[in-house]
């Protein structure tokens, strides 16, 4: 399996190498042509305003909303799960909109600007170690959507279909476990 990380700004090297822990081929994308032969995508955590207009200037907007609707994986985490969300508290306007969650930017509290938690993440582990670090969290998952983690009763890992969300920052403990899952997903909508 090819899976890229989008590599506009934010947390890629780690990502590339959790994915290649998990056994996937792992590329970081820099450019649109690449993601043309990829099974998955990874948008990484950083700042979702600057992931967003780099993706505008870069020409990603559409090939990332391509990529989505013709059934390809995406893995958003942290900004880029803003990024993905088709709706943001308090704007009027989102960014790919592509899978069916609202989204709170910030949403932890200045004095809990970063924090680590472990655990339960449905299907994934029991005791998973979830890096927040100006974290947003999930205020609504769509139909047919799937809530796997909460923290503090605030959803903080989603998925639907093709589309998953974590709030925190997966890749940056040793654990491989959402990276895993999120590639037996990528298998699953490849066969
Ligand atoms: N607060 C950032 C944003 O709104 C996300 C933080 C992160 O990705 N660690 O984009």
């Amino acid at each position: 399996m090819k899976i890229g990380v989008l590599a506009l700004q934010g947390a890629v090297a780690e990502h590339v190498r959790m994915l290649e822990e998990v056994g996937a081929t792992a590329v970081p994308v820099k450019k649109v042509e690449e993601l043309d032969d990829l099974d998955g995508l990874i948008i990484p955590g950083g700042e979702s305003t600057t992931i967003s207009k780099l993706m505008h200037k870069y020409g990603f907007m559409e090939a990332v909303q391509e990529f989505g609707k013709a059934n390809k994986p995406i893995f958003g985490t942290c900004a880029g799960a803003i990024l993905l969300a088709k709706r943001i508290q308090g704007q009027d306007d989102c960014h790919l909109g592509l899978m069916d969650i609202k989204v709170e930017r910030n949403a932890f509290g200045r004095q809990k600007e970063s924090f680590e938690v472990l655990m339960p993440v449905a299907g994934v582990a029991a005791d998973y170690p979830a890096v927040f670090i100006r974290a947003p969290y999930i205020m609504e998952v769509g139909e047919n959507g799937q809530v796997l983690a909460k923290h503090e009763d605030k959803i903080v890992v989603a998925r639907n279909g093709h589309y998953l969300a974590a709030a925190f920052h997966p890749e940056l403990t040793e654990d491989t476990r959402l990276h895993k899952y999120f590639l037996d997903m990528v298998k699953e909508y490849r066969s």
